[in-house]
């Protein structure tokens, strides 16, 4: 946790209970009084939320093409205590953290720039996910509208995407203001792929580098690298190269048999790194392990795949009703093939040329036919089926010491899946150590000491998994370069190299 945790007090308007003698009144959507806001030239786009990495990545690529956008800084414990002052109750902790963080930095702009709040809602947007489905994520829009408003913001601009129906924009926004067109997404989409490669590699790294910070300080060479790559408009796959090379020099000690532990759940809780998750990640990797986190893309070809299912569908129910196919779904099924196909060329290309070499994007017909058997496929909340099919796939193939699933306080998909289906899963395949954690924004000891327990395990079945191989004689170099990625029926890193000698 940050040390702002223990500096952080409550706000003033936190537990001010006026409201009960308040006639109730109607919630509007819009502001009470008409805004003239500023032309597109003057626009500053606001995002963030994604890794670290990707949050810069996305900047850099948005601004080369003309956007003016600004990555919000990684969400803390601040940015957490202040949405749920200015949010509803009951809401899912990933909400109060996004939220928060989007008026923390209003608030920043205001009382220590010295903007006035007219000026900063006049000039700035938000662009955010957004959807519907089962849980509290079709809701963020209006909770964003609401904090917004309680914090003197009322009247600020957002704007989402939404997966299945391609792009919509917020009501406030003028469509010439940004335009969302297919190389727009095909940008960001490179950004974010790009920096999963890169936070995947990250990964691999630093649990076993010789000196202390020598992987971060590559990353942070990465960043810059590719992030002029895509202001200079440049070959990326020219800059991954030059990334390789830079990675190849971070010396390594890959024979450190080391628990490996797959980092999944709820999207954001998994992806999030800092407050939001207890630095999660980092924990593990200073508690002795090596960390497999979710990537973005895992998300994205979800996305990709319900989409395609609800097409499927439609057809169905329309040869069912003895109607004719509708031919209007074979755009929208071309499309998401090109997308498809487009995220995988793309993928294979950069990670190619940086030199992740083990690494396959998921196949979600598979990850469905796992999963289909313990999990209703229809239901789409949060990550669907995927955390179920996950923890499967990680016992039948041996992926992993321990799988955690991480949870944020009030997610209603996540914690059914976990606290429910996965008990069924555990209990038919009981080699599984399988790890349910709430975050909930306090209680980081709990958290922390809930997670060492699990980890013991793990760690002593990596070094059971490692000392009953047989140590060559000769050990090649080639075993610590980065680019040496073997694949066997092994778990951990280390015995995966010995065995593959
Ligand atoms: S999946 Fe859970 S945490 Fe994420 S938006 Fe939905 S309810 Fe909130």
């Amino acid at each position: 946790m940050s040390i702002n945790c223990n500096s952080v007090k409550m706000t003033d308007k936190n537990g001010d209970l006026n409201f009960i003698n308040q006639a109730p009144t109607q919630w509007r959507d819009i502001p009470k009084k008409s805004i003239v806001y500023a032309p597109k030239e003057e626009t500053i786009f606001l995002s963030g939320g994604l890794t670290l990495l990707q949050d810069k990545l996305v900047e850099a690529a948005l601004t080369s093409m003309g956007i003016r956008f600004t990555a919000l800084p990684n969400p803390d414990f601040k940015s957490f205590q202040t949405g749920k002052a200015f949010g509803n109750r009951g809401q899912c902790n990933p909400t109060y953290f996004t939220v928060g963080n989007l008026v923390k930095y209003l608030q920043n702009l205001r009382d220590e720039q010295g903007l006035s709040s007219k000026e900063i809602v006049r000039k700035y947007v938000y662009i955010t996910a957004g959807g519907c489905g089962p849980c509290r994520f079709g809701m963020y829009i209006t909770e964003y509208k609401k904090a917004l408003r309680d914090a003197g913001f009322d009247g600020f601009r957002l704007t989402s995407f939404e997966h299945d129906k391609g792009i919509f924009q917020g009501d406030e926004i003028k469509e010439s203001l940004l335009n969302f067109s297919p190389s727009f997404f095909i940008t960001l989409i490179k950004a974010v792929i790009i920096g999963d490669i890169i936070n995947i590699l990250g990964y691999k790294m630093r649990p076993y580098e010789l000196e202390n910070g020598k992987t971060d300080k590559a990353l942070e060479s990465c960043k810059e690298i590719i992030s002029k790559a895509f202001l200079k408009h440049s070959s990326l796959v020219k800059a991954m190269w030059q990334c390789r090379n830079i990675l190849s020099q971070v010396k390594l000690n890959r024979l450190q048999p080391k628990a490996k532990v797959i980092v999944m759940g709820e999207f954001w809780a998994a992806m999030t790194e800092g407050d939001g998750n207890y630095n999660l990640h980092r924990f593990l990797e200073a508690e002795g392990a090596e960390c497999i986190p979710q990537p973005i893309l895992n998300r994205l070809m979800l996305s990709l795949w319900e989409a395609e299912q609800t097409l499927f569908k439609k057809e169905l129910l329309a040869v069912e009703n003895g109607k004719r196919v509708d031919f209007s779904n074979l755009k929208s099924k071309l499309m998401i093939k090109a997308a498809k196909a487009a995220v995988k060329t793309h993928f294979t290309l950069y990670a190619k040329a940086i030199g992740l070499h083990n690494y396959e994007i998921p196949d979600m017909d598979k990850l469905a036919d796992l999963a289909k058997s313990y999990y209703t496929l229809e239901c789409s909340g949060g990550e669907g089926h995927l955390e179920v099919a996950h923890l499967i796939e990680s016992v039948k193939h041996n992926l992993a010491h321990l799988v955690i699933s991480i949870k944020p306080f009030g997610c209603m998909p996540s914690s059914a899946v976990s606290d429910g289906v996965q008990s069924l899963v555990t209990a038919r395949y009981p080699q599984a150590n399988f790890l349910s954690i709430e975050t909930s924004g306090e209680g980081a000891a709990n958290f922390y000491s809930r997670v060492q327990m699990a980890l013991f395990k793990a760690k002593q079945s990596a070094k059971e998994e490692y000392e009953i191989l047989e140590i060559p004689e000769y050990i090649p170099k080639k075993i610590h370069n980065y680019l040496y990625q073997p694949k066997n029926e092994k778990a951990g890193s280390a015995a995966t190299l010995i065995a593959s000698l």
